[in-house]
């Protein structure tokens, strides 16, 4: 039976182990070998992407080309174009030093869509980590030709972050700026391969610190945004780094195909024989991704030691796959180790405040049920329906009818207050928009007056209640998820209006969302309403 809760979104090719650099923190511990004898030929790699493409929708799927260096295999690029005839797209991570003016055309001419490539400092450090003298300018002189010629719809260095770059982030940024990158992917260096014989590379605390103040910094940098990987839950720090949550998709949303054609996780994770799946010589990955791969979707890493009873176990799941101690059942990258032990109790006390008004407001609405509408991470953030301003919500957005006012946007106001970090919201009202272009109203300075005035006489027999937010309505088809237009109009009221949370639903698909924080983090929905009418609603929240 298909199983359709994991998509495959990121299938990785490790085209090649073979490697022309000898990182000093290399995951796998590449370019030791030259020659990998049971490395997947041209066809059985081919024939494996056709039968996936077969049974997974290969437009859903990026291919992501890695190795070793996928550049040292002379047919990587034939495969990659077969692979976008099949109709996967296709990006490659590469160290840039093989890059050349023919293989530049025939990354091209095979439709490559993102080359990711690495430089770890300026040109001195990074080629000594790399162990790749000369390299520096090769690689800078390709990116800014691939820049030039416009094919990849995503450039990108990655830069492995280590005590030995972490104090020249600001040099290599200068330097980086005139290639015309579309962002820089920043990542700390992890205890793993090479890594882990060499653990004087690895950043202490004043050296995460540092890298988690120099990512904020440029995290919205209009010149060269920095961003993060999938790795690692930064507790604190991950709504001020990330514009999505952590999420390690290993297993989930990734899966890889190794050198040798097993048919594996993400291929950072250490390959245990019992992880690996199959073989692609033998087996369909299709098949496997739909009736395997159950370690990974279990949760069983937070069930006991150290993980188990963490207050941030439900976000951190136990940290990313890659770090993680499968002998010794433990991670080996704990955002705890980077705080003290005050700070940790700070976030229970919030945690148990939260956990004290839920409790006070579910009794407060005795009669009531309470549903709670989530994400699959718990969030920071939780709205509160009260009973009357749920009935409001679903009568105003006529939710699950499929009626004239319906297929316009609408929009209403938040109303409520402010407790123990939790948004309660007793009333919403409807406001004014600016619907002269109906395929996208415009939020204008009446909309505010009219939330101002509903505010207003609302306050008169309460006066704790505030303007929280904003609700609006995406008509038909429309994804219930932020779009660019709402996530501007978000980020102007929190700037400029003090306004904390923004909600999208879709009455026809019965979906809800709310966003609040400027990184946009998705909160938790708690619904109050007779069991009847909450079991009509069918809410469901958008997960992306
Ligand atoms: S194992 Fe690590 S690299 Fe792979 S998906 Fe998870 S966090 Fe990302
Ligand atoms: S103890 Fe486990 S769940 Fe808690 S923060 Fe550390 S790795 Fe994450």
């Amino acid at each position: 039976m298909m199983n359709n809760k994991y998509k495959l979104k990121t299938l990785f090719w490790e085209a090649t182990l073979r490697c022309n650099a000898r990182c000093a923190f290399c995951g796998s511990g590449c370019g030791e070998i030259q020659s990998y004898p049971d490395e997947l030929t041209g066809d059985e790699i081919c024939s494996a992407l056709l039968d996936i493409s077969g049974k997974l929708d290969p437009s859903e799927i990026m291919l992501n080309i890695t190795g070793g260096e996928p550049l040292a295999r002379a047919d990587v690029l034939e495969v990659a174009a077969y692979a976008s005839e099949l109709g996967f797209s296709w990006g490659m991570v590469t160290n840039g030093s093989l890059i050349d003016e023919k293989k530049t055309a025939r990354m091209k001419s095979a439709g490559m869509k993102t080359l990711t490539v690495s430089i770890d400092g300026c040109r001195e450090t990074h080629e000594k980590l790399r162990r790749l003298d000369g390299s520096f300018d090769r690689i800078i002189n390709s990116l800014r030709e691939i820049s030039s010629q416009g094919f990849a719809e995503h450039l990108q260095v990655t830069t492995v972050v280590n005590n030995q770059n972490i104090h020249e982030l600001e040099d290599l940024r200068e330097i980086l700026l005139g290639i015309g990158l579309n962002s820089w992917r920043v990542v700390t260096v992890d205890p793993i391969g090479r890594a882990l014989s060499n653990q004087s590379i690895l950043l202490d605390k004043e050296g995460m610190k540092r890298y988690f103040e120099f990512t904020e910094k440029y995290k919205a940098d209009s010149k060269l945004p920095v961003i993060q990987s999938c790795s690692h839950y930064f507790g604190e720090w991950e709504h001020r780094l990330r514009t999505r949550c952590f999420d390690c998709g290993a297993g989930k949303k990734v899966a890889s195909i190794l050198y040798n054609g097993d048919i594996f996780v993400c291929p950072n994770v250490e390959r245990r024989k019992e992880l690996i799946q199959g073989n692609v010589r033998t087996d369909s990955l299709a098949d496997k991704w739909i009736n395997g791969f159950d370690f990974f979707r279990s949760r069983k890493r937070t069930v006991s030691g150290q993980c188990r009873g963490c207050y941030y176990k439900e976000s951190c799941l136990g940290d990313s796959l890659h770090t993680w101690n499968f002998d010794e059942e433990r991670p080996m990258f704990c955002i705890k180790d980077y705080y003290s032990t005050e700070q940790i109790n700070i976030y229970s006390r919030k945690e148990q405040l939260y956990n004290a008004a839920l409790s006070r407001l579910k009794a407060e609405c005795s009669d009531a049920s309470v549903l709670k509408i989530s994400c699959d991470k718990p969030s920071e953030c939780r709205v509160f329906f009260e009973r009357s301003a749920a009935k409001q919500l679903f009568s105003y957005f006529e939710w699950g009818r499929n009626t004239r006012n319906n297929e316009i946007e609408q929009m209403a106001c938040l109303i409520g207050r402010e407790e123990c970090g939790m948004f309660v919201i007793s009333h919403i009202s409807p406001v004014f928009i600016d619907l002269a272009d109906r395929e996208s109203a415009v939020f204008t300075k009446e909309t505010l007056l009219s939330a101002e005035k509903a505010l207003r006489e609302l306050k008169e027999n309460d006066n704790r209640l505030e303007l929280i937010g904003f609700v609006h309505s995406h008509p038909h088809e429309l994804e219930t998820v932020l779009s660019v237009g709402d996530a501007e109009l978000h980020r102007r009221l929190t700037e400029k209006k003090n306004i904390k949370l923004s909600m999208l639903v879709n009455p026809h698909k019965k979906r809800i969302n709310a966003y609040f924080g400027e990184r946009f983090e998705l909160a938790e929905i708690y619904i109050a309403g007779s069991a009847q009418e909450l079991e009509k609603t069918e809410i469901s929240v958008w997960e992306k």
